[in-house]
C-alpha cells in the first residue's frame, strides 16, 4: 500500500554533493546549496540514502485518501462484527 518516494530534507542538506555520484539514474541535482531529486528519474533504488552524512535523504510512503478510507472502513466493519458477537453473548442484565 502507498507509493515509495525518496526525497531530500532541505533543512538537513549541506550541499556536499556526495549523493550525486551514487545515483545510477542521474536523478540528483544540487542547486543553491541543496540537493533535490528528480522524481521522474528516481527508481527508489535507495543507493543514495546511506551516503548522506546528514541523514538528509529519506524514504517516504505516500498514502492516498482512498487507501486511508479503505483501512478505516475495514476497521469499522471488524468493530461492528465484534460488537454483534458481544451482543450475542450478553446476558439480559448486561453482563457477559
Ligand atoms: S533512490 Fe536511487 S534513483 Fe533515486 S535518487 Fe537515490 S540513487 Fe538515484
Ligand atoms: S549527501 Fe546529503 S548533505 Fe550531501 S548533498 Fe546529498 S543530500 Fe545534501
Amino acid at each position: 500500500m502507498g507509493e515509495r518516494v525518496i526525497r531530500v530534507i532541505p533543512e538537513f542538506c549541506m550541499g556536499c554533493s556526495l549523493c550525486v555520484a551514487q545515483c545510477p539514474h542521474d536523478a540528483i541535482r544540487v542547486a543553491f546549496g541543496k540537493a533535490w531529486i528528480d522524481q521522474r528519474r528516481c527508481t527508489s533504488c535507495n543507493n543514495c540514502i546511506g551516503v548522506c552524512p546528514q541523514g538528509a535523504i529519506r524514504e517516504e510512503v505516500r498514502v492516498s485518501v482512498e487507501e486511508i478510507r479503505a483501512v478505516v472502513n475495514s476497521v469499522h466493519d471488524r468493530a461492528k462484527s465484534i460488537m454483534s458477537r458481544i451482543d450475542g453473548i450478553t446476558q439480559k442484565d448486561g453482563s457477559l
